[in-house]
């Protein structure tokens, strides 16, 4: 197998980083290979539209899944909305590599490829449900029926964590005394999702195994949803009591697969990370979350949390942040540092390691990562090694409208740092912005600012158009 790749949605770096006497075998990969943080796409952004940026190597705005859901049928994304001649498992399966994919996300209907695709769509939330795709069983096309004989059993029924009414609270009720959000909320709060993590991850583990010895391919892709499920619920707590075990099941997870298949090559990565609300907003009064936080309105919010309740039952105290972790490991990567990478760059790494021609209108980059046994086939596609130039953005509206965009900026401008020349008041919560390097207060004058660019943003509420005009 020339790579395996390991998804993991919303694995999150600094988890992985700071406890990796937690995940050995995760810390073999990063001690060996390339790896660190990177951008996914998130303001405005579902991970379907992340995923399928890997599959296809465009934009979300171009393959057009956006918040997950495809924009042409306003349901959630099927592989067939997306599918040509150069998704990743066609432009490998046409170059005479076999692919196998294990559960993608938005894989679902399967399609015919030089190798196979296991499908059926996970799903954990209360709504949006979509018969149509969602599966715990495995879909495969009609000629792939016969690995149906290798493959056993299904996902297990994912648990749901305790809702405000199972404590015998209303959301109205805890609107008037907040404080008890805070010892209603135990580092242990969806502790029995760890169970459920491990036998999906193990549905996965038997079955990777057994079809690859009945069918080997050279690329193996599986993904999983359920820490993303898990992050969700269990952000509040800074000690990440929960998290820790399942990056701890994880690892086994890796250790076993890595022992079983022996991949020459390995990509072990998220689609973003994730944040607690109280992180977006830090040390802030309710006064200046609710001005600042567009969903503050569904929230239930002390000095320690910010606790949404709505999409999903439970209690929701964390959402997907800017920086997924990427790690390249194995006998075709180098140690080296990554610069500046971004989700459509996945894609591209993938073709360069299979001396694959990337497609002209791909945007992505590689990153010479590679060591001296690969040569570089993509050589036009090697990212520019430029330091970013520092632009300014002048706040021209309330933040979570603002945040929009320059969620627009940053997609767009890969090459330069962004700084907000805004209110005061929204200092904090801007520089909890991943995507903002800098805040300058907006009664200093430009001229003290060093800053090539300005750019006053233009938001157009009746055509949804952000346009930004330099000024400067
Ligand atoms: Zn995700």
């Amino acid at each position: 197998m020339k790579l395996l790749v390991i998804g993991i949605d919303a694995l999150m770096p600094e988890l992985v980083y700071n406890n990796l006497d937690l995940c050995p075998n995760i810390a073999r990969l990063i001690e060996t290979g390339t790896s660190g943080a990177y951008s996914g796409y998130i303001y405005g952004h579902g991970s379907r539209d992340n995923w399928i940026s890997m599959y296809t190597g465009l934009e979300p705005e171009v393959h057009g899944t956006v918040l997950n859901r495809f924009k042409e049928t306003n349901r959630m994304p099927r592989s067939t909305d997306y599918n040509d001649e150069n998704t990743i498992w066609n432009i490998i399966s046409k170059h005479h590599y076999k692919v196998g994919f294990w559960k993608g996300l938005s894989t679902t209907p399967p399609q015919s490829v030089n190798g196979y695709i296991v499908a059926g769509e996970p799903h954990y939330e209360n709504e949006g449900y979509d018969a149509e795709i969602v599966s715990r069983k495995p879909i495969l096309i009609d000629d792939k029926q016969y690995l149906l004989q290798f493959i056993k059993g299904e996902e297990p029924i994912h648990p749901e964590p305790k809702a405000l009414k199972d404590f015998g609270y209303t959301f109205e009720g805890l609107k008037g005394n907040p404080q008890l959000i805070d010892n209603l909320l135990e580092p242990s709060y969806f502790e029995e999702a760890l169970d459920f993590f491990e036998k999906n991850l193990d549905f996965r583990l038997q079955n990777m195994i057994s079809v690859q010895k009945k069918e080997p391919v050279d690329l193996m892709w599986m993904y999983d949803a359920v820490f993303d499920y898990i992050a969700h619920f269990q952000m509040f707590d800074t000690g990440h009591q929960v998290l820790k075990k399942a990056l701890s099941i994880l690892d086994k997870f890796i250790g076993k697969l890595i022992g079983e298949l022996n991949p020459k090559n390995i990509l072990l990565l998220s689609d973003h990370g994730q944040k607690s609300y109280r992180e977006i907003f830090p040390d802030l009064s309710n006064e200046i979350v609710e001005e600042a936080f567009g969903l503050a309105k569904q929230c239930i919010i002390t000095k320690q949390n910010i606790v949404l309740i709505g999409r999903m039952e439970g209690l929701l105290s964390g959402l997907h942040s800017l920086n997924g972790i990427i790690c390249f490991s194995g006998e075709a990567f180098a140690q080296a540092k990554l610069q500046n990478f971004r989700t459509i760059d996945i894609y591209s790494m993938i073709l360069e390691l299979f001396n694959i021609e990337i497609p002209s209108n791909r945007k992505g980059y590689i990153q010479n990562i590679f060591s001296k046994e690969h040569a570089i086939k993509n050589k036009a596609k090697i990212i520019p090694n430029c330091p970013k130039q520092p632009v300014l953005l002048i706040q021209s509206e309330e933040v979570s409208e603002f945040n929009r965009a320059i969620n627009e900026f940053y997609k767009q401008n890969r090459f330069k740092s962004i700084y907000v020349y805004g209110e005061k008041r929204y200092k904090e919560v801007f520089l909890a912005n991943d995507q903002v390097d800098g805040f300058y207060p907006n009664d200093i004058n430009f001229s003290d600012i060093d800053c090539h660019e300005i750019y006053a943003v233009y938001h157009n509420h009746v055509t949804k158009n952000i346009q930004f005009i330099r000024v400067r």
